[in-house]
């Protein structure tokens, strides 16, 4: 822009420096809903002179593109060997910036399994439970994405809601739950009942190993499995599926926090997923462990 613009949120967008220092995004709303066509420079000068009186002299433009606040899911995201992820799967206005989190979470929660399936390590029915874990929480994120939408308005009515909101926020309950919900942090998925651990992302907690110090989440960089055993070493023989799955002894000094739900019980052992879900909680003798052990990483072999 050869001129300056004064940068901040207006017009149900906002204008504002991209990191180069140099290039500067704007995000404006268009009077009538246009999808006819490509936008193109002088559409984007006309609407700023609307919105701002001035294009600011806006010259060659990196990317010019068009959104609307259509929100709508897939009613399957999976038919046969057809199998959808990120927007494909599910659009939503993009205020609450979830888009591309859930997109990405969507591509590794299918990940691993589609691996198993193909290289024969799991039965094809594995690919069901990307369906059955992954489309409710792209429906919630379309219900948020709706909430938020509805608060765009600039009639009375619409800012009071916000203000009424914005009060609500300010309190530490709700503002953990929001927080929870729009980071993606509180997805728990449906594997039964149990500790709270059961289902949700496992926290990054650092451990202590005879190797020494790590993380957990450096556990996960191969993508592969983690039995995590907290209580006494040994009481488990994992060597049917030792080619998939490592087995880690490790200590952990300190509470487990979980996202929203604050302070759990510390569990004996879990099974953390490649995707970073817990599987199974339990300790080493639960015998429910190599069925959830062959439910998600296919059945025992000989080692
Ligand atoms: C203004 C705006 C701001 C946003 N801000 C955020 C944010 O802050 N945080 C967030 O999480 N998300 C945000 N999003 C959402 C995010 O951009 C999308 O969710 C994400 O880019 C989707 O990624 P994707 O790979 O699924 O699809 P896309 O990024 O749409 O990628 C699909 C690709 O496939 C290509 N393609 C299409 N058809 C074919 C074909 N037939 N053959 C070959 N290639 C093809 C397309 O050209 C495109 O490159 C925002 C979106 C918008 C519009």
């Amino acid at each position: 822009m050869e001129e300056q613009p004064e940068f901040g949120v207006r017009h149900g967008g906002g204008i504002g420096p991209v990191g180069d220092g140099r290039t500067i995004r704007v995000v404006l709303a268009e009077e009538h809903v246009e999808l006819a066509d490509d936008p193109t420079l002088q559409d984007l000068r006309q609407a700023l002179i609307e919105a701002e009186g001035t294009d600011y002299g806006v010259h060659d433009p990196t990317w010019i593109s068009r959104f609307t606040d259509m929100t709508r899911q897939a009613a399957s995201y999976r038919q046969g060997r057809v199998l959808l992820a990120g927007d494909a799967a599910h659009v939503h206005p993009p205020q609450g910036g979830q888009g591309l989190n859930t997109g990405l979470q969507d591509a590794v929660n299918l990940g691993w399994k589609l691996a198993q399936v193909v290289t024969g390590t799991s039965p094809d029915c594995l690919l069901d439970t990307y369906h059955a874990e992954r489309h409710p929480v792209g429906a919630r994120v379309q219900h948020i994405a709706l909430a938020q939408n509805a608060l765009r308005g600039t009639d009375p009515r619409t800012e009071a809601l916000r203000d009424t909101l914005d009060d609500l926020l300010g309190m530490d309950e709700p503002r953990r739950r929001y927080g929870g919900l729009v980071s993606g942090l509180d997805i728990r998925y449906d594997l039964g009942e149990g500790h709270p651990l059961l289902g949700r992302r496992m926290p990054d907690l650092d451990l202590a190993t005879s190797d020494g110090p790590l993380r957990v989440f450096t556990l996960l960089h191969d993508a592969r499995p983690v039995l995590l055993n907290l209580s006494e070493p040994g009481g488990f023989d994992v060597s049917p599926w030792a080619k998939r799955v490592q087995l880690v002894d490790a200590g952990h000094d300190g509470v487990w926090n979980l996202p929203v739900l604050g302070e759990v019980v510390a569990p004996p052992a879990v099974l953390v997923r490649p995707d970073g879900h817990v599987a199974w909680v339990g300790d080493l003798t639960d015998s429910g462990l190599p069925d959830a052990l062959t439910a998600w990483f296919g059945s025992p072999t000989d080692a």
